[in-house]
């Protein structure tokens, strides 16, 4: 089945600028792919709207839901290209934060973050703060974050573009051994040809002005 739908979705900011579309875009339950495009693009605009920050100015955006929110769980997880982490909490309490707009109870919380933790392998930093950790580590609280109500969805935004190679090289690796391990949808926005070829099944190429798909590619390479 389809986790996202996208049908003749275009998208006009109140200043007039057309930031996307019309872009057709369906990705299957449990397939990594990559939006690909200069910046400017559309391609955070695509990913917003995927989230349902925002609505379309035309078209219809659809996303499955088999969630019960009242668990703990919620249908997406979203890492931002900045970490965005409150650095006045510890890590744990950075990762919680989700967990208290999807109504957890508090060992529920407990379990969830500790878990979420482990899959990043940060279970070491749960009491450090932001300002201890280097830019990877960072990131990978952002991607506990994004795991820990178990989305089905995880959509992420540039999410590594600041690191330094090395860094970027292991998380692209962490990122598709959790692909591999937790068969999440994931829709990954990158500039980068390597990444996108690198991580995903299919890339999606969109155009300079405004986002449209330009052409798609199935990487063979890539499997679950
Ligand atoms: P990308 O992620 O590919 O860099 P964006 O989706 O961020 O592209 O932006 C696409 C276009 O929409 C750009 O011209 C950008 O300046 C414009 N844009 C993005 N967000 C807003 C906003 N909130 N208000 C007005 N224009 C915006
Ligand atoms: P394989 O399963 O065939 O060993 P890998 O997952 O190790 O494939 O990756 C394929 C190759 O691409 C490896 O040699 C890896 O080192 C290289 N590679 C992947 N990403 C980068 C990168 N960002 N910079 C340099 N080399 C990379």
């Amino acid at each position: 089945g389809l986790a996202v739908r996208l049908r003749a979705v275009i998208k006009t900011y109140e200043n007039g600028v057309t930031a996307l579309g019309p872009l057709d875009l369906d990705v299957a339950k449990g397939e990594f792919i990559s939006l690909l495009g200069p910046s400017g693009c559309g391609k955070s605009t695509a990913l917003r709207l995927i989230a349902g920050l925002g609505a379309p100015s035309a078209g219809t955006v659809s996303v499955s839901h088999r969630v019960n929110r009242a668990d703990g769980r919620h249908p997406i997880g979203f890492v931002f290209q900045e970490p965005t982490l409150m650095p006045w909490a510890s890590v744990r309490e950075n990762v919680r934060l989700p967990l208290k707009l999807a109504h957890a109870t508090a060992a529920e919380a407990n379990s969830r973050i500790e878990n979420a933790l482990a899959q990043v392998g940060l279970s070491e930093f749960a009491d450090a703060y932001p300002r201890e950790l280097s830019g990877g580590m960072k990131m990978r609280v952002s991607l506990a974050r994004a795991l820990v109500t178990d989305p089905d969805i995880l959509l992420l935004d540039e999410p590594f573009a600041a690191l330094d190679e090395i860094t970027r090289f292991r998380l692209n690796n962490d990122l598709l051994d959790l692909w591999r391990k937790l068969h999440k949808t994931v829709v990954f926005v990158t500039h980068s040809v390597f990444e996108s070829v690198y991580l995903s099944q299919r890339v999606i190429v969109m155009t300079a002005r405004p986002g449209r798909l330009a052409s798609e590619f199935r990487i063979a390479t890539v499997e679950p």
